[in-house]
């Protein structure tokens, strides 16, 4: 930690309409006047030339070492207010707290308050922060590990060769090429977009192997992987005796499965001329299309959406299988031009290029596509198949008759636990160790997300040995605004284990994961966390001679960050940190703290906000609101100038989770009549970019609401809302009402004692 001087020097800026609502001038006033404020000035366009170069000529004569912009939100004009890594800096956004949304029922008093608070909170804030020192390792590893070496582990792995590093590809097959080497051609990928391609899998196979920064290792499986970014441990076997590895981050590109196709019965699997495209694809790539049984082949029907877009099995759209048999429906027709071949579809869905081939095939003489839901199959006594279809386009059923069936089954991800071999672990979880349990040094099983997974990465986190998974066992982290990105840090997802995909976008995610793990290797290489909070410097401080052992850090981390030793003590890995201060709202001892975003900080903000005793007059209302959604939202609503109740006073903080009770009792006993928490969406379409902080901050506040009942309070008083950043015109009603309803409710009973 930095040492513990403070030369605040505290600039107000009156442009932007700031000057035409507040008195700038008795702000600056006030605040040289006050005993932690060593310079005061302001400057009516801050952020031009002239402010910056006042600001940092008073940095080298005065020798400042924390500055407070008043002026716009943090959020904009971050490289121009920029004063170097020794300065603290913060932000206090009176443009949009303040003076884009002053209420016309603001009195002159209520203005001055309202400005004063903010100014006052920036002071607090940055007198009890530190410059944050960034945590760097002495050495760490720039190799990046591709786990998977079809077709997105090949082009991450040229990718990041690219760039630089070095490579290592682990693969579990005899061969690189996936799925992709054991298919005969491609969907066309070039223009005029009609014909279907020989595969290129091998041209890019041979440049892999022929550069010389990237090495592969075969019939590799990985026993465990330990450690933190830049740091990680990394245990495989490919022959006898297991060998260990240093690398810095990793891209998972383990792919997909086929959908089980024994939970296709309904559509006909397991009758004997019925195969699924997988083996389709397998008869083509050896030697042709037979029908299984012998018999002729003079017909073939394919059957999409096999198990896809049905909530019984795979609820989404497994995006390639339409394109996959039109290719198939042209092999037919290229091995037996007389055949007829019938493609029932639910929806046809060939987006962009992959158009101008599906009406290439339509004008196939024998194809013949049909909208139908497949209502039963039969097989006849010379084994062929019956398909009966309804809610067909011309409102009739019909029946369609064919020598053989192809089910056109969806993908499933490689990171998805089959329910059979669910159901295997779970009998023999008591007795079984996996590799990385064996390495928990409190001998106990994975914890909280701890799914067992699907054992590719063996992870020895204390939260799980694989990547977890969100919606469908696909290992996202949050799926609207971070692709690639996992609840494991620097570990990437890319290709069709993160999303199902065709081999052209499965590239472009190679890419993408790529640059991810490479930004990920120099971040960590300069102590710097990755995303979301990417550039922020400081890891959380323990104080862990208080500590009690109670686990609820480690136990609420959602990013695996932090381990424990047999006690229960947690055993931080920083370099695993995503700085969202979830751990510094759980710890119920308050020893958990950033140099520049600590307990102690926020406490002394919300005790330095003004506190009118007349509650008739001007009651007071706190919001925690998060930086992540509810900031921008707040930001943009501004923008069209609101009308925001001068009662409220907002603090913005990292997430949600990262609110600690104590800053809500504080609040309480400060005399705050009513306090809201602003933040994502949780739950099973959560937005939370700290995955779970919002929805333990709600789980926080149920507690708060038993203490509150308990002080004769009303529950009301402290209330949790969300919002999505779309939802900005919202805004305002969110914070008026609230405010409202407290006026209503009368004053904390407690504000005087
Ligand atoms: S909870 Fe957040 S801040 Fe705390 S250790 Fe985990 S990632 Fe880091
Ligand atoms: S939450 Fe606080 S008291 Fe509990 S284990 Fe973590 S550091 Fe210790």
């Amino acid at each position: 930690m930095a040492e513990d001087i403070n030369k605040i020097g505290m600039y107000i800026c009156s442009g932007c309409e700031i000057g035409s609502k507040i008195d700038v001038e008795a702000l600056t006033e006030t605040a040289s006047k006050s005993s932690k404020c060593d310079v005061a000035k302001t400057h009516p366009i801050l952020c031009g030339k002239e402010g910056i170069d006042l600001i940092k000529k008073d940095i080298e004569e005065s020798g400042l070492n924390k500055i407070s912009i008043c002026a716009c939100s943090g959020r904009v004009m971050k490289d121009v207010f920029d004063f170097g890594e020794n300065i603290l800096l913060d932000r206090a956004n009176i443009r949009e707290f303040v003076a884009w949304t002053l209420h016309s029922d603001a009195d002159d008093e209520d203005k001055t308050f309202l400005a004063e608070d903010y100014m006052y909170m920036s002071l607090e804030k940055l007198h009890a922060g530190n410059v944050p020192v960034p945590h760097i390792e002495e050495t760490t590893s720039k190799t990046v590990m591709i786990v998977g070496g079809g077709k997105t582990g090949l082009n991450a792995a040229l990718n990041a060769a690219e760039t630089g590093h070095e490579v290592v590809i682990i693969e579990k097959e005899d061969k690189l090429g996936g799925w992709v080497g054991k298919f005969k051609k491609s969907f066309p990928t070039k223009p005029p977009y009609t014909d279907l391609e020989e595969s290129t899998i091998n041209d890019l196979v041979s440049k892999v192997e022929g550069n010389d920064k990237i090495k592969v290792h075969l019939n590799t499986a990985i026993l465990k992987t330990s450690g933190q970014p830049g740091q990680l441990k990394v245990e495989f076997q490919n022959g006898s005796a297991p060998e260990e590895m240093v690398v810095g981050a990793i891209i998972q590109a383990t792919g997909w499965k086929p959908y089980e196709p024994e939970k296709l019965g309904h559509l006909g699997y397991g009758k004997k001329n019925v195969i699924t495209n997988v083996q389709m694809e397998e008869m083509v790539a050896n030697g042709g299309i037979k029908r299984p049984d012998g018999g002729d082949i003079k017909s073939v029907a394919f059957i999409q959406c096999a198990g896809s877009r049905d909530q019984d099995h795979l609820p989404y759209c497994s995006a390639v299988c339409c394109r996959v048999s039109l290719k198939q429906a042209k092999y037919v027709l290229e091995q037996y031009p007389d055949a007829k071949v019938y493609i029932l579809y639910k929806d046809m869905r060939t987006p962009a290029q992959f158009e101008i081939f599906y009406a290439k095939m339509q004008e196939e003489k024998n194809l013949f596509l049909t909208k139908g839901e497949v209502v039963g199959i039969e097989e006849g006594s010379d084994g062929g198949l019956k398909i009966d279809l309804d809610e067909t386009l011309l409102g009739e059923n019909i029946t369609v008759k064919a020598d053989m069936l192809v089910l056109a089954a969806g993908m499933v991800p490689t990171t998805k636990v089959d329910e059979a071999e669910e159901a295997d672990t779970s009998e023999s979880e008591e007795n079984v160790e996996t590799p990385a349990e064996a390495e928990l040094e409190d001998g106990k099983k994975p914890a909280a997300t701890g799914e067992k997974g699907a054992q590719i990465l063996n992870l020895t986190y204390r939260q799980g040995t694989d990547l977890p998974t969100l919606k469908y066992g696909f290992p996202d982290s949050h799926f609207i605004c971070f692709p690639y990105e996992t609840r494991r840090t620097a570990i990437y997802s890319a290709g069709c284990v993160r999303a199902p995909m065709d081999s052209m976008n499965a590239e472009r995610d190679a890419a993408g994961a790529a640059l991810k793990a490479v930004q990920a290797i120099k971040n960590i290489e300069i102590g710097q966390a990755v995303h979301p909070r990417a550039g922020d410097k400081a890891f959380p401080d323990f104080f862990l001679q208080r500590c009690t052992q109670c686990k609820r850090c480690t136990e609420e981390c959602p990013f695996g960050a932090l381990d424990e030793d047999d006690k229960g003590t947690p055993k931080p890995n920083p370099n695993r940190c995503r700085r969202c201060g979830i751990c510094m709202g759980a710890c119920p001892e308050r020893i958990i703290s950033f140099a520049d975003y600590g307990i102690t900080q926020t406490g002394n903000q919300i005790k330095n906000i003004s506190m009118p005793e007349e509650f008739d007059e001007k009651p007071r209302v706190l919001v925690f609101m998060c930086e992540n959604d509810a900031m921008p939202a707040f930001d943009i609503a501004a923008s069209r100038r609101p009308e925001i109740s001068p009662w409220i006073r907002i603090i913005p903080v990292r997430c949600l989770g990262s609110v600690n009770v104590i800053w809500i009792n504080d609040a309480l006993s400060s005399g705050f009549d009513g306090i809201m928490l602003l933040g994502c969406k949780f739950g099973e379409d959560y937005q939370c970019h700290f995955v779970r902080g919002s929805e333990l901050a709600d789980t926080r506040m149920e507690n708060v609401s038993e203490k509150l009942k308990q002080l004769v309070l009303e529950p009301e008083r402290v209330q949790i809302h969300t919002i999505a950043l779309n939802e900005y015109e919202k805004i305002p009603a969110i914070l008026n009402d609230f405010a409202e309803e407290i006026v209503d409710l009368g004053a904390n009973p407690y504000k005087d004692l």
